[in-house]
């Protein structure tokens, strides 16, 4: 039997640790090593119900396991071969208990492509990595594809940027393989930093091996010989994981020099950024490699035709990443079967909020908000209503309830106001107030904003002055077009991305609840 331990950073932080080393103990002291395997893994989603663990062959899912319940589940699952039904998932849908991962509602709807290796194996094993077609795709590019096909099959999968911006990652790729010059770059964007997001800190944590793979294909796609890997310092965990990937990759030919015999040369280093949110805007990301202060500069030139130390460089994010070698290795009329039209494949989301399955899910493009958060979010706690949902952070937006039939998709988030952003779907209940939410994302941007551009600096200054004037009782009449003029000039004048969205929880609030902040104003103290 294997005992899968659930060490992402949620399990971690809530004593999965603990729970693995009573584990290996207990199975020490009953002598069962050689029966009974105990390994690490990443995220299995359910963040919140953690520390989680797996028990094959059956599959058994256990949540909240403490140290203390280690004893019971060895003798009673291991040795009696009896379920522990105190310790099962229970839905909260329905009555039932479901005993195999697979089978309950939270996965059921789920479509794991970019998480495939979530949850399924150790993510400090390079074997176990292979072992599940791990390094196949590279193989494939490299002694089967010449570099142009490379490029034709991700165009032709219809992959978008999982980052936030939706740009085709074909034609990322092409325009840096036709930008002039010996030497160009690969960067991997894991500067993840909107508030409620941890997509890709739990695929750096659960299957870093996939990301540097990736990186090493699209290497080769564009004629780069290195790249780099930025991460958020505050991510420990996933630093550690990929500095093991990046060694024993190295040791088994993997990276470096004279890649599987084939005389491609590739190398990955890593670099840690220092928690500035406007860092994940490429050109502040790469500054940043380079050591200079992370501050945007105007687009153009792009980093694909001028980037890292002016070099041509291709940057895309974790998730964007993930999803490459599963497409060359199934080929890109299997990846754009799967979503819509304009939107294929899958996208990862970390639901937080008023939701009762807090955690992470990865869904077909095209599926409807309410099925999110209804089917697999399990609903909202406490019997409340829904009242709205924020996607793409504090680039984002607030969706009404209206729209909860509304698929996911590019295109749909950003008609409603909103966008997809890379991943954050923060749930509201009837109780939230709409004011105090769009205050709360206009504070962050506010603070993170690097000060480069009067619009951002001082506008994003000035509108949550206002907000904060309607919050205290103290409104004043004519306030909310005040701020709807200064959302709409910064919009239209801030230098970076980080300005050019920051009113956009703003909007999409006076948009759907227009009416919640003309009570704050009439409702004077
Ligand atoms: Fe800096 Fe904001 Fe201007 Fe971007 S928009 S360059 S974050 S001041």
């Amino acid at each position: 039997a294997h005992v899968l331990v659930c060490r992402g950073t949620g399990c971690t932080a809530s004593g999965s640790e603990s729970v693995m080393e009573a584990f290996e103990k207990e199975i020490e002291k009953r002598g069962l090593s050689k029966e009974v395997k105990v390994l690490l893994t990443g995220c299995l989603g359910l963040c919140e119900l953690g520390p989680n663990i797996i028990i094959y062959p059956e599959g058994t899912y256990y949540c909240k396991v403490k140290a203390e319940d280690v004893p019971e589940i060895v003798e009673e699952h291991l040795v009696k071969g009896r379920i522990v039904e105190r310790l099962l998932y229970k839905e909260r849908t329905a009555e039932e208990r479901m005993r195999a991962l697979t089978d309950i509602n939270f996965y059921k709807r789920q479509k794991r492509i970019a998480l495939r290796n979530c949850g399924l194996i150790n993510p400090e094993v390079i074997e176990e990595y292979i072992a599940n077609d791990g390094y196949m795709a590279l193989a494939k590019v490299l002694t089967e594809m010449t570099p142009q096909q490379v490029i034709d099959e991700v165009t032709k999968s219809g992959l978008r940027g999982r980052g936030g911006g939706g740009f085709p990652t074909g034609k990322k790729w092409q325009f840096a393989k036709d930008a002039p010059g010996d030497v160009k770059y690969v960067v991997c964007n894991g500067d993840e930093g909107d508030p409620g997001a941890f997509m890709d800190r739990s695929i750096l944590e659960g299957d870093p091996h996939t990301v540097l793979e990736a990186m090493a294909i699209a290497g080769y796609a564009i004629g780069a010989r290195e790249g780099y890997i930025y991460v958020r310092a505050e991510y420990p965990l996933a630093v550690k994981r990929l500095e093991i990937a990046i060694e024993q990759a190295r040791e088994r030919g993997l990276l470096g020099k004279n890649i599987l015999g084939t005389g491609f040369d590739f190398d990955i280093f890593l670099r840690l950024g220092s928690g500035a949110f406007v860092c994940g805007e490429e050109t502040a990301l790469l500054a940043s490699i380079e050591g200079r202060r992370g501050e945007p500069r105007p687009r153009p030139p792009f980093p694909a035709i001028e980037g890292l130390w002016g070099k041509p460089t291709l940057i895309n994010n974790v998730e964007t990443f993930a999803n490459i070698p599963p497409i060359i290795l199934n080929g890109a009329e299997w990846f754009a079967s799967i979503g819509t039209e304009r939107s294929k494949g899958t996208k990862v989301f970390a639901i937080g909020g008023k939701i009762n399955n807090t955690g992470l899910v990865e869904i077909p493009m095209g599926m409807t908000l309410r099925e999110v958060i209804y089917d697999i979010g399990g609903g909202i706690p406490n019997g409340k209503k829904f009242k709205a949902v924020q996607t793409g952070g504090p680039s984002g937006g607030c969706i009404p309830a209206e729209l909860l039939d509304m698929p996911i998709e590019y295109d749909t988030l950003t008609q409603a106001g909103s966008m997809m952003g890379s991943g954050g779907m923060i749930v509201m209940d009837e109780d939230t107030c709409m004011v105090d939410i769009a205050k709360f994302f206009l504070t962050f941007t506010q603070d993170e904003s690097c000060g480069k551009c009067p619009p951002c600096r001082i506008g994003t200054k000035r509108m949550l002055e206002i907000l904060e004037r309607i919050t205290n009782g103290e409104g004043r009449e004519g306030d909310i077009e005040l701020l709807e003029t200064l959302a709409k000039n910064i919009k239209a004048s801030a230098l970076c991305g980080l300005g050019q969205t920051a009113p956009n929880p703003v909007l999409s609030t006076l948009r759907y609840f227009r009416h919640e902040y003309e009570a704050h104003i009439k409702e004077k103290k």
